[in-house]
């Protein structure tokens, strides 16, 4: 079902560091430098040494990974885009782990797609992955900063080699989808009440399956203008600190709130607050913004 171990062949095995400078060493004897190309033949050296060693560094971290945390061991596993978190679990024991999606390999069109190049808005870690794009610019290694391209299972693990070394992750861990190779970047453990915390944060919608949850009043609605209220300014995708939710409520409950003085048990029974997802709530702000 799926793959967490890199397999990527003995012969990357044994490459050694000290080969790196041979190569530079050797390709600045040979006059390169003054080539019409030389720019651009350099790079490409120097890209597939640091692809390398990414992937041999990941070889060493994905054997520790495996091994701390006994992955191998569970029955089941899940992940959430949304959430950001990978969880394995056996029974009432389980264990979380934060990830960002790098990237995908399609084993039908044998093509790589960065995650910064595609996916929702609302997956977890865009940031993050944005990153990885940063430093392909910094550096003008055209393969950090192409979207889509020609590639090879082989050259996926590369890649997330060094979404790995970017983002200073601890593993890669692969779920397949259909044909789709998906490489997620494990960041870091979380213990369980914490990964509940996180969980407990989203919800789903009919509408807009998993998203962060938000909190309205009864009168809201994604059709007609109430008057929107927020308990602090928001825009889209914001991010918020553990302790805050989007907050909103309509034009009359405010007016029970002010003649209340605060939110008390009459107003808040006014308001009958109920829960709604995160794209649900920019919706409703949408609907009463609009001029008309
Ligand atoms: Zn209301
Ligand atoms: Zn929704």
């Amino acid at each position: 079902m799926f793959e967490s171990r890199v397999d990527c062949g003995q012969r990357y095995r044994c490459k050694r560091k000290s080969r790196v400078s041979e190569q530079f060493a050797s390709l600045h004897c040979a006059g390169y430098l003054q080539a019409p190309n030389s720019h651009e033949i350099m790079n490409k050296l120097k890209y597939s040494v640091f692809a390398d060693q990414c992937l041999h560094d990941l070889q060493v971290l994905q054997e520790q990974f495996i091994t701390d945390y006994d992955i191998d061991s569970y029955e089941n596993w899940f992940y959430n885009n949304v959430t950001g978190l990978l969880t394995f679990s056996t029974g009432e024991k389980e264990i979380n782990l934060r990830f960002v999606l790098a990237g995908t390999y399609s084993t039908n069109t044998n093509t790589w797609k960065w995650a910064w190049d595609k996916e929702s808005v609302f997956s977890k870690g865009k940031g993050e992955i944005e990153a990885i794009k940063d430093f392909g610019e910094q550096t003008a290694f055209d393969k950090l900063i192409t979207g889509y391209f020609e590639s090879s299972e082989e050259e996926a693990w590369q890649l997330s080699a060094i979404a790995v070394y970017l983002l200073n992750g601890i593993g890669v861990y692969r779920p397949v989808s259909e044909h789709l190779l998906c490489f997620l970047v494990v960041l870091d453990v979380v213990d369980n009440e914490t990964a509940q915390e996180i969980k407990d944060k989203y919800v789903e919608c009919g509408l807009h399956e998993c998203r962060r949850r938000a909190f309205v009043c009864q009168h809201l609605n994604r059709a007609s203008k109430v008057g929107f209220e927020e308990a602090f300014v928001t825009h889209v995708n914001m991010e918020l600190d553990i302790e805050d939710d989007l907050q909103a409520w309509c034009d009359e409950c405010e007016k029970v709130r002010e003649r209340e003085g605060e939110w008390n048990d009459s107003s808040m029974a006014f308001a009958n607050i109920k829960l709604v997802c995160e794209q649900c709530y920019f919706d409703m702000k949408e609907v009463n913004i609009r001029r008309k």
